[in-house]
């Protein structure tokens, strides 16, 4: 699975990513993820943490909650200010 289909597949399953108490990167507890879609997060990883660092809109954690908090950033870039702040603390 490419990156882009993994992100499309977590914008349709609405899968929240989020850091285990290790620092893994994983998925919100009890949301149920298929396992082709597990392997590829692993595979991923790498980019995903490097988008939830900028707080990318891709990866961000509730596309209906946040989408007001949506602002550009020029060069094509939008990024999610709940989640950035977030992940900044
Ligand atoms: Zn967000």
């Amino acid at each position: 699975m490419t990156l882009e289909e993994l992100l499309a597949q977590i914008r349709a399953r609405r899968i929240c990513l989020t850091y285990s108490r290790s620092g893994q990167l994983t998925t919100w507890p009890g949301q149920r993820v298929p396992r082709a879609i597990r392997a590829a997060l692993r595979s991923h990883s790498h980019e995903l943490q490097q988008m939830i660092a900028r707080g990318d809109i891709a990866v961000c954690e509730n596309f209906d909650l946040h989408r007001q908090y949506w602002t550009f950033r020029g060069q094509q870039r939008y990024v999610c200010a709940v989640c950035e702040r977030w992940y900044a603390a």
